[in-house]
């Protein structure tokens, strides 16, 4: 089947038959809810690019499963070059929807679950790896969504899975039947996964002995019986509700997380991709987690042009966009975002080939790209309110601007050089929405938080980073240990 076109994406959706709850109410036309539409027309646009003649070469490839022209976001990354392009790719994303596209972390999975099933296999002759293959294959050909779903509610973190006092804090298997198994518990703020076709679950942390119920892989369809999404709630999301589009501030698109839970759950076994092998939930886990904090070298950086361009306009409507301190700002603004782009890249560069022959980032690198995430963002939204000015958070509303009475008011006192009133409201509500309104949760705490929190990335570093050859280093220029002699 042809790759789907935004459109055909959305009428798909049209024919999944979710439970998904939003403000306590069931939502029955969740694709035509103001509160959600935005973050599906984001997903939307994956599914445009690959259709643009300039995009084709980042937004599809050759399926090494099955010779077809895919989609990206649901195929393997088969060289280092196949990751530079998806970094590439969602830079680009990011630009155009100024927005999480959501798309990517079903990717990221699929990856990771390729590379995991095959060494699962070669030590204990199961068949994941072809179950999964065969599931791949159909994601592919029928251009499917996919939410990879990892992060489990956790309840008292200080405990392993199977010693919580209620069971169901990680997602296990509670029946193991001919047919295949059943899971229950709920994955936690869920990118996209409303808007997706399938979901792809994962363990969330490393288990070990006693887990075994715990180390669950598997894939089902998003209205599966028994799953139910209940909606995130983000900043300022019942101005989506409202008459106009100026206070949103980034209309069209939008992120999405929901509450996932499984509920019984039946899952058939040519679905089932891990089941009891405890040792391999920390490749599982580990893959994901590079794949994704390399990602965000590209969805990061790719917003934060839309927020350095909106910074921009805001100098040139105040009049001070030639002041040596404001170019000093938007010079600092760049930096940031092309470092947060130039580490997830080196990441990809630096990728090495697994076992099932699909490619892994660096992952120390990825970490980095990560870290720097937690931190860039916070910054690049500092200097966008310190430039921007407080009229940020100080604008009347668009039904001000529209009143017959007062708008006058409002165009009047709220013109700026060269544009009328509703210009510079529009450019700063875009602002608004990104640093603490309705996109703020994936430009700032889903940066923080998004694919592992910080101290998950310092452990990983500390791991990844050779000590021993630094400070090998070291004592060898101090003279502690031989010096290097030049004329051997
Ligand atoms: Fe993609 Fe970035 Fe959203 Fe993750 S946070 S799904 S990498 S856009
Ligand atoms: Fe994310």
């Amino acid at each position: 089947m042809a790759l789907k076109t935004a459109q055909q994406y959305i009428d798909s959706l049209r024919k999944v038959k979710s439970d998904v709850w939003l403000f306590g109410e069931k939502i029955d036309n969740f694709v035509d809810h103001p509160v959600i539409r935005p973050s599906i027309n984001a997903i939307a646009m994956t599914y445009k690019v690959a259709h643009e003649p300039e995009w084709e070469d980042l937004a599809t490839t050759t399926s090494n499963l099955t010779g077809e022209k895919v989609s990206r976001f649901s195929a393997l990354f088969m060289s280092c070059d196949d990751m530079v392009k998806k970094v590439k790719l969602q830079r680009m994303l990011g630009q155009r929807t100024g927005c999480c596209f959501q798309r990517c972390v079903g990717m990221d999975a699929i990856n990771a679950v390729y590379s995991t099933t095959f060494e699962i296999d070669e030590k204990h002759g199961t068949k994941y790896h072809e179950r999964f293959k065969e599931w791949l294959k159909y994601i592919q050909q029928n251009d499917l969504c996919v939410q990879g779903a990892m992060t489990d509610v956790k309840g008292d973190r200080g405990l392993r899975p199977h010693e919580q006092e209620d069971p169901d804090l990680f997602v296990h298997v509670v029946e193991k039947r001919d047919d295949g198994i059943v899971i229950r518990g709920a994955k936690a703020h869920q990118t996209g996964s409303v808007n997706s076709h399938e979901m792809l679950i994962m363990p969330t942390l490393t288990m070990r002995e006693g887990d075994e119920d715990y180390a669950v892989c598997c894939a089902l369809p998003s209205d599966s019986k028994g799953v139910h999404f209940i909606y995130g709630r983000q900043s300022c999301d019942k101005r989506k509700l409202e008459e106009g589009d100026i206070d949103v501030g980034n209309a069209m698109f939008g992120g999405q997380e929901a509450l996932t839970v499984l509920d019984d759950v039946f899952v058939p076994w040519d679905r089932v991709f891990m089941c009891g092998e405890v040792e391999f939930s920390n490749p599982v886990v580990e893959r994901f987690a590079g794949n994704h904090r390399q990602s965000y070298g590209g969805c990061k950086p790719g917003i934060g042009d839309v927020l350095i361009g909106a910074t921009s306009a805001m100098t040139d409507y105040n009049g001070v966009a030639k002041a040596s301190h404001v170019r000093d700002k938007i010079a600092e603004m760049n930096h940031l975002v092309e470092t947060l782009h130039a580490c997830g890249l080196a990441a990809c560069t630096q990728g090495s080939k697994t076992k099932a022959g699909n490619y892994q980032p660096d992952i120390l690198m990825a970490n980095v790209c990560k870290m720097n995430v937690t931190r860039f963002p916070y910054e690049l939204s500092r200097l966008a309110e310190d430039l921007a000015g407080g009229a940020l958070v100080t604008i009347p509303s668009e039904c001000d601007l529209r009143n017959p009475e007062i708008g006058k008011y409002v165009q009047k006192y709220f013109k700026a050089k060269d544009v009328g009133a509703e210009e510079r409201m529009r450019m700063l509500s875009l602002i608004n929405n990104m640093t603490f309104g309705l996109n703020a949760p994936s430009y700032r705490t889903e940066s923080m938080h998004g694919a592992g929190s910080p101290q998950a990335m310092k452990v990983m570093i500390e791991r990844q980073s050779n000590m021993e050859t630094k400070k090998k280093a070291a004592r060898k220029l101090a003279g502690i240990d031989p010096r290097e002699n030049l004329e051997d």
